[in-house]
């Protein structure tokens, strides 16, 4: 084989490489389009300008991880409603279990994926917090 051969072959690869769009982002001012199916940060559903959460307990008795704090509440019409709701995102796996055991649809993940933050209190996202999620 002629020795040149495989110094103009390792060339014509460069080469390609330098008209095909680059594989990487401009990350944080170029955004990546997370999938349809993403399971980012979770959100709380809102139904008649209230959580549609219930507090009745399967998405922290399902959740492996054990993160999710539930603690039932009364309203004046006797009907129950979280009145605390707490992730733990430091401990969350992410699995979309609580979103699937859900029997009234009052939690969603998000395509949310930057948790990153300073304080470890910072990643214990309440109610109020996971209401404001889009
Ligand atoms: S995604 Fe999984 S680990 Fe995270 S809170 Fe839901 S059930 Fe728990
Ligand atoms: S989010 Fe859904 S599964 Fe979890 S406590 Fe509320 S109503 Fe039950």
């Amino acid at each position: 084989m002629n020795p040149i051969t495989p110094i103009i072959n390792g060339l014509k690869i460069t080469l390609s490489h330098l008209f095909k769009k680059p594989v990487t982002l401009q990350y944080p001012t170029e955004r990546p389009k997370v999938a349809q199916r993403f399971r980012g940060l979770h959100a709380l559903n809102v139904s008649h300008n209230k959580a549609k959460c219930v507090a009745c307990y399967l998405c922290p008795t399902v959740c492996p991880a054990k993160c999710i704090t539930v603690e039932a509440g009364e309203d004046a019409n006797h009907d129950k409603y979280a009145a605390r709701y707490e992730i733990d995102m430091l401990r969350c796996i992410f699995c979309g279990y609580c979103v699937e055991a859900c029997p009234v649809d009052a939690i969603r993940m998000t395509g949310e994926f930057e948790l990153a933050n300073y304080r470890r209190q910072d990643f214990v996202y309440s109610k109020e917090r996971l209401l404001e999620k889009k």
